[in-house]
């Protein structure tokens, strides 16, 4: 085929994984635990620095089910969520038994707006139900308003879990992103900037919340040659053969940050001389995004279409931005506070072909589909 299919985000192998994977299986380490979860987890560790633990575990979305339940989130009590975000952000409120309450963006980061949020913590405290945590998105890999958000959740004692899925490889003056909160959750979902086919990470502040998540991730069971549980457990902890993908990944984390950047900025070269179309770019020099997802801003719903289909009709996948999740059927009844601004980032919004896999012809073939469709 002269068009084959340029996807949005696709797998990208660094060469090593191969070597891990053979590793675990002369050894016979074929278990959700062993060397490459232990290895994998050491290798996050460090890259992300500031003495952070962390657990390797089979989803970014059972990481973050983790944190709601070490957060002591219960039936009933209310968790704050960004409303911009993918459903995997909000779902693990709603397996326990919890209300998320959405929050609007500010249009600097497309993340949580810091006046809405300190509006929705005043209102639920005032209606009696003091939210029992923060869930906060670094969408497409920006580092929310990390100072403000964390100022105003603070000021109520209101835990932050940073949903850092989209985010390995960002940073917010100098400090990685998954790191500035108790918990945050990372993705190595086949789609994200580094994968390990499937699986997640839940990032923890210290040893001891590690190992409680350990405990939860692998079953509840209590010290004991039967046996024996006093917690309900999960079957959440990562496969030792899917953990050895992630530890080639590691090492190429650094290059694929580079790659995605350079695709973000032949797209600023792209649309650098069309008004209307803005993208999602660093706010200021404290912002260091790893453009997972380089995504723009069209002037309206009918132009962000066109040039959908138009991609589409090339074999180019491109997708609007996440439809928030207070415009979601299955969240019709969650309170929301804010505006519109996460409404029409959806509206207008569309993210880009961004793999670090792309090739010199990709980009061709992208840039003259967005040239001829923007001269029409
Ligand atoms: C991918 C993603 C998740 C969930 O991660 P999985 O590993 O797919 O379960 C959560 N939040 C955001 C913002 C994501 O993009």
């Amino acid at each position: 085929m002269d068009n084959p299919k340029i996807w949005l985000s696709s797998p990208h192998m660094g060469g090593t994984e191969q070597k891990y994977i053979r590793e675990a299986f002369d050894d016979n380490w074929v278990a959700p635990l062993g060397p490459n979860v232990n290895g994998l987890e050491a290798d996050i560790e460090n890259f992300l620095g500031e003495e952070k633990k962390v657990a390797a575990v089979s989803a970014g979305t059972a990481a973050l089910h983790l944190a709601l339940i070490l957060s002591g989130i219960e039936a009933g009590d209310e968790v704050i969520c960004q409303s911009l975000t993918f459903s995997a952000s909000a779902n693990p409120i709603v397996y326990q038994g919890a209300t998320p309450v959405f929050v609007d963006s500010e249009p600097d980061t497309w993340n949580l707006c810091p006046g809405a949020l300190e509006d929705a913590i005043k209102d639920r405290i005032a209606l009696g139900k003091k939210p029992k945590a923060v869930i906060a998105v670094h969408l497409y890999g920006m580092p929310y308003k990390v100072e403000e958000i964390h100022a105003v959740a603070g000021k109520y004692g209101i835990p932050v879990i940073e949903d850092a899925a989209e985010a390995l490889g960002s940073h917010y003056k100098r400090q990685n992103c998954g790191t500035f909160g108790p918990m945050a959750i990372l993705s190595f979902n086949g789609n994200k900037i580094i994968t390990t086919s499937g699986g997640g990470a839940l990032v923890c502040s210290d040893e001891n919340l590690k190992k409680k998540a350990v405990f939860l991730a692998t079953q509840a069971r209590d010290q004991a040659p039967h046996y024996q549980h006093s917690h309900i457990g999960y079957n959440y902890r990562m496969s030792n053969i899917c953990a050895g993908i992630g530890r080639g990944q590691m090492e190429v984390l650094n290059e694929r940050v580079a790659q995605r950047r350079a695709m973000h900025a032949f797209y600023a070269e792209v649309f650098s001389d069309t008004e209307g179309i803005t993208l999602l770019k660093e706010h200021d020099k404290d912002y260091f995004c790893n453009h997972w997802l380089t995504a723009i801003l069209t002037d309206s719903y009918e132009t962000r279409e066109k040039l959908r289909l138009a991609l589409e009709a090339e074999n180019i996948e491109s997708r609007p931005v996440w439809k928030p999740m207070h415009l979601q059927p299955v969240f019709k009844d969650a309170p929301y506070y804010g505006g519109g601004v996460a409404e029409d980032i959806f509206d207008r919004g569309l993210c880009l072909p961004s793999g670090s896999n792309l090739t010199d012809q990709d980009r061709e073939r992208i840039r003259a589909v967005i040239l001829k469709h923007l001269s029409l």
